[in-house]
């Protein structure tokens, strides 16, 4: 016997939990579950704790459309959190959170037309069996249990302790010790003003520098609604729209005149760092690449610049070459001394969350299957996925897609359809297939590792993943049901 719901949620992040809020606002009379194999809700801003974690995103943009948010643009995890713990509240949604829940498998059954799903849980490694008519899939991109690891000769011989962030233990003490940090994006841009007070020293190693956008943490449109008294909800959505248009023409400028915009980026630099310090914006802060080919990481109120201006912390452009037993040796052949390295080199892709996909008793090979705009996949019955945006934050595209979701499920309830599934038209044989996001564009280590695993993107609607909110926001909008490519039975 298993539990049957009409939706199954995979994960409980801010994703999911936005598809519960939906789901419960909009389609009241369905019944549905939140699986989640942590023990709390939250996902990336739980299971991060290393020292200072925080958005790299605006909360207006990066919070729900529903939910105003009333502190400053950048967060911290904890004020995260507690953000989402109030969705949870607001809604009254917290009956619908299954904890402890690791799904395994999750096959489809064209004769039962439903999703049977299953796993352990990882409180008491007890099997656990569900089964729905549609499964949400919000499972992020990454790995949980552990970032991606490289691995340097000498590691076993180094006499200090070699942390992950993302898996940052309970126990460490910091206070006073040599620290090195091995990357140079957002987590280890975070992490080194957080711990620089405190430490004797910490240095950032980084093999390519990173375009650092440097911004105050204060935005003074919303100081001056909140000054004025215009309402919460105004005041967030005002400035939701205010920071979705700087981003867009940021982005915008990237591409079209991307000198423009390293040299904005690098001025922002240059305005933070002392002038002592400048020989590094060549040095350090300026990639090889164009603007926005990686994700542009904030430091807010130049808080990574000011750490280097104290003395505290400085940045080395160079590469590991081996550890030491007191340390790591450079490819320079620099020697830094080291209590703590901490390897800030990021995430393990995870394209389904880890589990095992069977269509009728196949297994699915999830790259072999072409994208309905970025969201349902060819041969996939009634399954959504949500994949958010990198060059804006996540949740819009997340927001979009459970606004979609609600409709599909609408219009599946009305027409009386309990399938649904994209299909090619005869047109499309012999389409270009492209890969899921064009490497050239946008290229990461873990997507470029993990590129084989996803699915492609054809050349033409709607079989496209766009990564453009100004677009889709319009596309998804427009997006006709009845166009013959989902087939509804
Ligand atoms: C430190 C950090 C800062 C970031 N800052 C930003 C930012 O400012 N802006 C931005 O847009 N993006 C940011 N990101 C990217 C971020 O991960 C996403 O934006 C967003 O949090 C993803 O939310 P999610 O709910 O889709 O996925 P996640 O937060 O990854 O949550 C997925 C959940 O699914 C669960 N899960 C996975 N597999 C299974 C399974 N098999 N069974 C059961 N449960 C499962 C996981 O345990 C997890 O709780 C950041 C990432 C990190 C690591």
């Amino acid at each position: 016997m298993s539990d049957y719901f009409d939706v199954v949620i995979v994960g409980a992040g801010i994703s999911g939990i936005g598809a519960a809020h939906h789901l419960a606002a909009h389609r009241p009379g369905s019944s549905f579950a939140v699986l989640e194999s942590q023990s709390d809700f939250g996902g990336t801003w739980r299971t991060h704790t290393y020292p200072g974690t925080r958005s790299d995103s605006d909360l207006h943009t990066f919070g729900f459309g529903f939910k105003p948010w009333t502190g400053k643009p950048i967060a911290k995890a904890e004020e995260i959190l507690s953000y989402l713990g109030e969705v949870i509240e607001d809604g009254n949604l917290g009956g619908h959170f299954r904890y402890h829940h690791r799904i395994t498998t999750a096959s489809w059954s064209g004769g039962d037309r439903q999703w049977t799903l299953k796993g352990n849980l990882t409180s008491t490694g007890e099997e656990f069996e569900y089964t729905t008519g549609f499964l949400w899939m919000c499972q992020g991109y990454y790995r949980h249990t552990a970032g991606f690891q490289p691995t340097w000769p000498g590691m076993d011989d180094f006499e200090g302790r070699i942390i992950h962030p993302q898996s940052w233990p309970d126990d460490v003490v910091y206070r006073g010790t040599e620290m090195v940090v091995v990357g140079s994006g957002a987590t280890a841009a975070t992490l080194v003003p957080a711990v620089a007070n405190d430490v004797a020293h910490v240095t950032m190693v980084q093999r390519t520098p990173t375009y650092f956008r440097a911004k105050s943490n204060v935005d003074d449109l919303a100081e001056m609604l909140r000054e004025l008294e215009v309402p919460s909800e105004w005041v967030h959505e005002i400035v939701r729209r205010k920071l979705i248009l700087e981003n867009a023409k940021f982005s915008e400028l990237c591409f079209a005149d991307p000198d423009v915009a390293r040299e904005q980026l690098l001025d922002g630099v240059r305005e933070h760092l002392a002038p002592e310090h400048h020989y590094l914006i060549d040095e350090a802060f300026t990639p090889p690449y164009l603007p926005w080919r990686e994700r542009v990481a904030v430091v807010p109120d130049g808080d990574l610049f000011r750490a280097i201006n104290s003395g505290k912390a400085s940045v080395v452009t160079d590469e590991i070459d081996h550890f030491s037993s007191s340390g790591v040796k450079l490819r320079s052949g620099r020697h830094l001394n080291a209590d703590i390295v901490v390897t800030a080199t990021g995430f393990n892709l995870s394209v389904l969350g880890d589990i095992n996909f069977e269509i009728d008793g196949s297994p699915l090979a999830f790259h072999d299957t072409i994208t309905y705009h970025g969201m349902m996949f060819t041969g996939v019955p009634n399954m959504l996925w949500v994949f958010g945006y990198f060059r804006a934050s996540w949740t819009l595209r997340a927001d979009l897609i459970a606004e979609f979701a609600v409709r599909l499920l609408d219009h599946m309830n009305r027409i009386g359809a309990n399938k649904v599934v994209p299909e090619l038209r005869d047109s499309d044989s012999g389409m270009r297939l492209r890969p899921w996001i064009d490497p050239e564009n946008f290229n990461p280590g873990y997507l470029r590792r993990g590129l084989h695993l996803l699915p492609c993107q054809g050349d033409r609607d709607p079989w496209l993943h766009r990564q453009d909110y100004s677009q889709e926001r319009k596309v998804f909008a427009d997006l006709d049901l009845d166009d013959g490519t989902l087939k509804f039975s």
